[in-house]
């Protein structure tokens, strides 16, 4: 091997260990993550388990439900003027998917817009009670 060949493999190898250091530095930072994911507190409408769900921020409702394994869950919202608490109203989008959240919707209480998506121990946020989930299947 020529001194040339040899400072070429050298630098090879540098190039590969730098390389393979930013690749660990991202795979180990990767777990503390937090934006590729989202918590919502949903309701199950298969079992009607309610509680937070960790979702991917790219999948849409239905979420899978870790009681029943059902892909079920749906956000529950929040209408500020009956201050009850509700799934919207299911549109079938795709017929061979399950039922989604509309892009917009209304409290189907009151017929109110003014709706949130329910966080749970939020002082601006008492539910008096629930509205009966929508159909499901
Ligand atoms: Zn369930
Ligand atoms: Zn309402």
């Amino acid at each position: 091997m020529s001194k040339r060949q040899r400072q070429v493999v050298y630098g090879l190898l540098i190039v590969a260990g730098f390389g393979g250091a930013a690749y660990s530095f991202l795979g180990r930072s990767s777990p503390a993550k937090v934006s590729d994911t989202l918590t919502i507190q949903g309701l199950c409408l298969s079992c009607k388990h309610e509680g937070a769900v960790q979702h991917p921020n790219t999948e849409p409702a239905p979420h899978k439900c870790p009681e029943c394994g059902q892909q079920a869950v749906y956000p529950l919202m929040y209408c500020f003027d009956c201050r009850r608490r509700f799934v919207p109203e299911l549109v079938r989008t795709d017929p061979a998917g399950p039922p989604r959240i509309p892009p917009s919707f209304r409290c189907p209480g009151c017929r109110s817009s003014n709706v949130i998506q329910f966080i749970p121990n939020q002082p601006e946020l008492q539910p008096v009670g629930d509205l009966p989930p929508p159909r499901w299947n």
